[in-house]
């Protein structure tokens, strides 16, 4: 009665985990509309996320590459960057991504409004865009509104030296000296497309590792080359004041780091110390929908929240916050809402980091399975006794795989190029609770890291013989 229009399912947000669930919720017949407060659909992972930031990795993996090539016996000259060149190559990625996406919506006849949205009511969401308002009644509704970069108080924000994720992708200018608050994977992402293009590199990390969640000897590899290729990497510390000067950001650093300056200039800082959700900016309580103190929405495993017509999928409803979990998340509520019988129930969710070198792992993580008492079974393969990774240059690569007593995988670590495609064989077996004997002896191509997998499994089996 109040609404200029009316929808089945209407979808707040339109990154990986939105458009998911209008595709698959249109696919499956019913009617959607998608908000989105940005004219390009995809969100954070595509705009400004997940895609770019690779974009820009590989560019740099390939400068890497270039600078050993002498060691392969082919010779280049001093690579010369083209920032706006790097600039086009990493828009047009994501351009292509979000065409085709805008293509997928309409052909779905998925209706896109554009417009920042907020709930008016349990079956009502208002648009406030250029267009003007339009109300719009649903009765279901998905919210996937995401998350945004933390801005670290403390921060001189309104200089366009200090960034976030976005900013840095922006690349406005390669930066002599730069600080990274942060060693995350968000942070030490950016910190090596940095590095790469020549920039000397600081990370600031509070914990006691880089990549805090990941076992420490699938770091180590990443860890080693890190502390060649930065200036610096400081444990245990933090920064306790910046302040903008002509020179540059002046940042005070605390903490328990060996040679730790009181404190250094930066040309730029990027702060990268997490993500916060957006639940608390869409006036969820107009619908009765409870968000929690921080931001949070709290879904039941069919990603339902307290009121029961609303669902909420990705980042907002928690960690971790990754465009796959978001999709998974996105086609359940979907299915839920067409009436089938689905939850979230994946055993594990795995987490890469697109560094030089890649990092990936899932699951049990041998530190958390020592904290907690868990029985298991290592299988290691180092990556030194692989044919294809001496071929590639990557010997410091290294394949672990975790069993538990009756022989079944429970989670796996691989650090190399590659080790994020790598891990998939290994979330597989997981899922499908296969055991070493069932990657041990499938047959697997030579010579490629894929082997790898597999001899970890001989090796936690005691089969392995001749692994050369
Ligand atoms: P988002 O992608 O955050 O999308 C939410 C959308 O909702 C946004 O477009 C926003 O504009 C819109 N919105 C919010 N509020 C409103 C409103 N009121 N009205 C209308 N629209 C609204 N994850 C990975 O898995 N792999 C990676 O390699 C990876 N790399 C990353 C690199 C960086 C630099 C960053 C920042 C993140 C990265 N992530 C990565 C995380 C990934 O981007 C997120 O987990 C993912 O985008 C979450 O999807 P989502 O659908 O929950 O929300």
């Amino acid at each position: 009665p109040n609404t200029d229009s009316q929808c089945q399912v209407l979808v707040l947000g339109s990154g990986p985990g939105g458009y998911t669930a209008a595709f698959r919720a249109a696919d499956l017949g019913l009617d959607v509309v998608m908000v989105e407060r940005y004219p390009q659909i995809g969100g954070v992972c595509l705009n400004v996320g997940c895609i770019p930031s690779k974009a820009l990795l590989h560019a740099g993996e390939v400068l890497h590459e270039a600078e050993r090539f002498a060691a392969l016996g082919i010779k280049f000259g001093e690579p010369e960057i083209d920032l706006d060149g790097l600039r086009g190559y990493k828009d047009k990625t994501v351009k292509k991504l979000t065409g085709g996406l805008k293509q997928l919506a309409k052909q779905r006849k998925v209706r896109v409004v554009q417009g920042v949205g907020e709930f008016t009511g349990a079956h009502s969401i208002a648009v406030e865009g250029d267009d003007g308002r339009e109300v719009i009644g649903f009765e279901h509704a998905i919210i996937s509104v995401g998350s945004q970069a933390v801005k670290l108080p403390g921060f001189p924000w309104d200089d366009h030296r200090v960034m976030d994720s976005t900013d840095a992708l922006d690349l406005a200018d390669i930066p002599e000296r730069m600080l990274v608050v942060g060693g995350g994977i968000i942070g030490l992402e950016m910190a090596c497309v940095y590095e790469s293009l020549g920039t000397k590199v600081t990370v600031v990390e509070l914990s006691d590792t880089l990549m805090p969640g990941a076992d420490r000897d699938i770091v180590r590899p990443f860890e080693k080359r890190a502390k060649k290729r930065f200036e610096n990497i400081f444990l245990k510390s933090k920064v306790a004041g910046a302040e903008a000067t002509e020179q540059g950001i002046v940042c005070r650093f605390e903490g328990e780091a060996k040679g730790l300056p009181e404190e250094d200039t930066f040309d730029r800082v990027l702060v990268a110390v997490g993500r916060s959700p957006n639940g608390a900016k869409i006036n969820a309580e107009a619908a009765g929908v409870q968000v929690s103190e921080r931001g949070f929405i709290e879904v039941d495993s069919q990603q339902r929240t307290n009121v029961g017509h609303i669902f909420a999928i990705g980042d907002v409803v928690g960690q971790p916050m990754l465009a796959h979990k978001a999709t998974h998340e996105g086609k359940v509520a979907a299915e839920v809402i067409a009436g089938h019988k689905v939850h979230f129930d994946a055993r594990a969710i795995p987490s890469v980091a697109y560094t030089h070198p890649e990092v990936a792992w899932m699951g049990v993580t041998e530190e958390q399975a020592k904290a907690d008492g868990i029985e298991y079974t290592r299988g290691v393969f180092p990556w030194a006794a692989s044919g294809r990774a001496i071929a590639l240059g990557a010997e410091d690569g290294m394949t672990k795989l975790l069993f538990d007593a009756e022989g079944r995988v429970i989670g796996a670590g691989l650090v190399g190029p590659s080790a994020g495609d790598l891990i998939g064989e290994a979330m597989l077996a997981l899922e499908m609770g296969a055991e070493m004997e069932d990657i041990g002896l499938t047959v697997h191509p030579h010579p490629t890291l894929s082997e790898t997998v597999a001899f970890a499994a001989e090796a936690a089996h005691g089969s392995i013989t001749d692994i050369l």
